[in-house]
C-alpha cells in the first residue's frame, strides 16, 4: 500500500541524517529532563540513523525516497534488508515525528478542526486520551502509540499501539502523533511508572503541528 506523505516540506531521504531537534534539550523540562533528552537524541536515534543507512547502503536503488514513503513500501524491499529497514528506519522515523510532535509551548487543546473530528471518532478529546494513554499503559514490552488517520475512510482518526519500532506509516495509515513508551524515553525520571509519563506529556503536545499534518495529509490525497 502506498504511503500517503505528509511531511512535504520536510522530507528525508537516505543516507538519513539526525534532525537537530526545533527546541534546546533543556527547553522540555520538566516532562522531559535534559539527560533523557540528550540520550535519546544523541545516542538512541543517532543508533536508528546509522542502522538505517548501513541497512541501505546496499541498495541505492532505495535511496532518495522519503523515509515514510519507504516504510510504506516493507513488502517491496529485499528480503535481506526487510527486517532492518522495518526496525531501523522505523526507529528513525518515530523519532523524527516524535521530536516534532512536541513543543515548550504546548496549547493543552488541538485546533477546533481537529477537536471536532475528535468528538465525532471518539466521543470527545477527553475520552481521546483516555484511550491513548490506556493503549500505552496496556502495550506489553517496547513499542509507540500514535494518534493515526485512515486515508481508506476519510481519514477517520485511530489510537493505535504498535510494539517495537513499528509504525502505523506500514499499515496504510497517516502517522499524526506518536508517544514513545519504551523504558528510554522516561526510565530516569518516571522510573517504572509509564502511566505518570504518558498523564505528563499531554503539557508538551505541539497540537497545531499534529493538525498540520493531517491537513497536508489530506491535501496531498485530493491533488494525487
Ligand atoms: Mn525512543
Amino acid at each position: 500500500m502506498q504511503a500517503v506523505p505528509t511531511d512535504s516540506l520536510d522530507q528525508a531521504a537516505a543516507p538519513y541524517k539526525l534532525p537537530e531537534l526545533p527546541y534546546g534539550f533543556k527547553d522540555l523540562s520538566p516532562v522531559i529532563d535534559e539527560t533523557t533528552m540528550h540520550l535519546h537524541h544523541d545516542k538512541h536515534h543517532q543508533a536508528y540513523t546509522d542502522g538505517i543507512n548501513a541497512a541501505l547502503s546496499k541498495h541505492p536503488e532505495w535511496h532518495g525516497i522519503d523515509i515514510e514513503e519507504v516504510l510504506g513500501r516493507l513488502s517491496e524491499l529485499p528480503m535481506d534488508i526487510r527486517e532492518a529497514v522495518r526496525n531501523q528506519g522505523g526507529g528513525y522515523a518515530n523519532h523524527k515525528l516524535f521530536w516534532k510532535v512536541l513543543t515548550p509551548f504546548g496549547s493543552g487543546i488541538p485546533p477546533v478542526d481537529l477537536t471536532m473530528r475528535m468528538n465525532r471518532d471518539f466521543g470527545s478529546f477527553d475520552c481521546f486520551r483516555k484511550r491513548f494513554v490506556k493503549a500505552g499503559r496496556d502495550l506489553f514490552g517496547s513499542g509507540w502509540v500514535f494518534l493515526a488517520a485512515d486515508p481508506a475512510e476519510e481519514f477517520s482518526l485511530k489510537v493505535i499501539p504498535t510494539s517495537n519500532q513499528d509504525s502505523v506509516v506500514s499499515r496504510g495509515y497517516v502517522a499524526l502523533l506518536a508517544c514513545d513508551v519504551w523504558e528510554h524515553a522516561y526510565y530516569l525520571k518516571y522510573n517504572n511508572r509509564r502511566g505518570d509519563w504518558l498523564d505528563a506529556w499531554w503539557d508538551i503536545v505541539d497540537w497545531r503541528y499534529v493538525a498540520e499534518r493531517l491537513d497536508s495529509a489530506r491535501v496531498a490525497r485530493s491533488a494525487g
